[in-house]
């Protein structure tokens, strides 16, 4: 079979993880049937979603409350609460690049999580979706303008920082891992960005200089505006102390973080499932009835299960029914979750101490489509389910929303019976909607 030319380009590239030479990404051949009206709802409710995030971030009781809870027994919770509670005041300047996901049942969306750090793909979901637009049908495929957007809010953060700390060119700096992979999606949104970007790990503190009185943060002497983690986010990243001197330093800076602590934080699975219950979001939402109902509307049941009563009632219920649940810790980035009898048999060895550590999620089933994907060179048939992610942009000052938007979307498309989603890790493949 011949491959479009970009098929076999670098715009659709992973780096390959032993010789670190660029591999081709995993992809659906085929846009996939998807319900035109879960997808723009996906759409439509991300503000809602970026507007929550701010008003987390503004609710410190319920994050301190939270976070202290599970720092008890997560070390690494433990440390990022440390650096939140250094922080005196909430971030004068705020940016966010998150990405909500869903999963659809009929017309239905139910939000999976919402991804407050490093959220990734933008830039070769956009390329896939240029690609297939050329290739099939564009009108049933929609305009996916994820990297470019998510550029332009950088363009627009940054614009903001030297409104608020005058300066000729501040430099964006992007945090990555070391053995980074995914250097092709991050290049395209380099290249959406007007600023000068620079690159680092976290590896050495000394390379972050914080003026202690302007608290200016400059890397080679270049002024940085902004912050932007595409690392950090699981605790094997953070291999010596120097790492975390890093992430406190880059922290205390006048720099706007992408995302700050408190944002990392307002991303952990425990702080979804503690939204669910509507009073404490729409104390959260400030009791803005409308916002609450329209997020709620996308909430899949969450349950705790913490040391109480009724942690002690839903972990009776995952061990009774496991199919009908997702047992998810603390962590991000895949391959963490539990399903159907091992959610019995890890919930039967916690103590409910070590369980309140984890949430109990209702599993959502998907349609199953008929795909052809193409992974590794091979080219196979499989039956999918499919995932949608929508990236979203929100940049205040204080509590002044200056930018607030969807910006364009993922879809992710993995065999039936495989649990996780990853597309770097190899569970799922780049995909675009078919929308009906
Ligand atoms: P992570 O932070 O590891 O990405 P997620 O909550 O996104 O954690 O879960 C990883 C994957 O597990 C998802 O991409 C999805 O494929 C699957 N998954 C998560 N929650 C559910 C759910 N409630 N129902 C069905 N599948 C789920
Ligand atoms: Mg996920």
């Amino acid at each position: 079979m011949e491959l479009p030319s970009l098929l076999v380009s670098r715009q659709l590239c992973f780096n390959d993880p032993v010789n670190t030479t660029p591999i081709h990404a995993p992809i659906a051949l085929h846009p996939t049937p998807f319900s035109s009206t879960a997808f723009n709802r996906a759409i439509s409710l991300q503000p809602a979603f970026n507007l929550l995030l701010l008003r987390t971030i503004q609710n410190p009781a319920l994050l301190t409350l939270i976070s202290s809870q599970l720092a008890k027994s997560d070390q690494f919770i433990f440390k990022l609460f440390e650096i939140y509670q250094q922080q005196s005041s909430l971030p004068l300047l705020f940016f966010n690049v998150n990405r909500s996901d869903y999963m659809v049942e009929g017309d239905r969306i139910f939000q999976i999580e919402l991804n407050t750090i490093s959220a990734s793909l933008a830039g070769l979901s956009t390329k896939l979706a240029e690609l297939q637009r050329e290739r099939f049908l564009a009108v049933l495929i929609p305009e996916n303008r994820a990297s470019y957007q998510i550029g332009e809010a950088f363009d627009q953060a940054i614009k903001l920082y030297k409104e608020e700390y005058p300066c000729s060119t501040p430099a964006v700096l992007f945090i990555v891992q070391e053995d980074e992979r995914n250097v092709f999606d991050q290049l395209h949104l380099i290249n959406s960005i007007s600023s000068p970007v620079i690159k680092r790990t976290l590896a050495d503190p000394s390379v972050f200089s914080v003026d202690p009185e302007s608290k200016r943060l400059t890397v080679d002497s270049h002024e940085i505006g902004i912050v932007y983690y595409r690392a950090g986010y699981s605790p094997e990243e953070y291999r010596s102390p120097l790492y975390w001197q890093s992430r406190a330093l880059l922290e205390s800076s006048r720099a706007i973080k992408c995302p700050d602590i408190a944002s990392h934080l307002a991303g952990l699975k425990k702080v979804q499932q503690v939204l669910t219950d509507p009073e404490t979001l729409l104390a959260t939402m400030q009791q803005d009835q409308f916002l609450t109902s329209e997020l709620r509307s996308s909430f899949a049941g969450i349950y705790s299960l913490d040391d109480t009563i009724e942690g002690e009632r839903n972990c009776a219920m995952a061990i009774s029914d496991p199919d009908r649940f997702v047992l998810k810790p603390q962590r991000e980035g895949g391959g963490n979750n539990t399903y159907g009898p091992q959610i019995r048999t890890l919930l039967l060895s916690l103590t409910p101490a070590d369980r309140s550590a984890y949430i109990l999620m209702d599993r959502i089933r998907p349609q199953i489509t008929p795909a052809t994907i193409i992974r590794s060179a091979l080219i196979t048939e499989i039956n999918a389910v499919s995932e949608l992610g929508v990236y979203g942009v929100i940049i205040a000052k204080h509590d002044t929303v200056i930018l607030n938007q969807p910006a364009g979307y993922l879809l992710r498309t993995k065999p039936e019976e495989s649990n996780e989603g990853g597309v770097v890790s190899g569970f799922s493949v780049l995909d675009v909607p078919c929308l009906q």
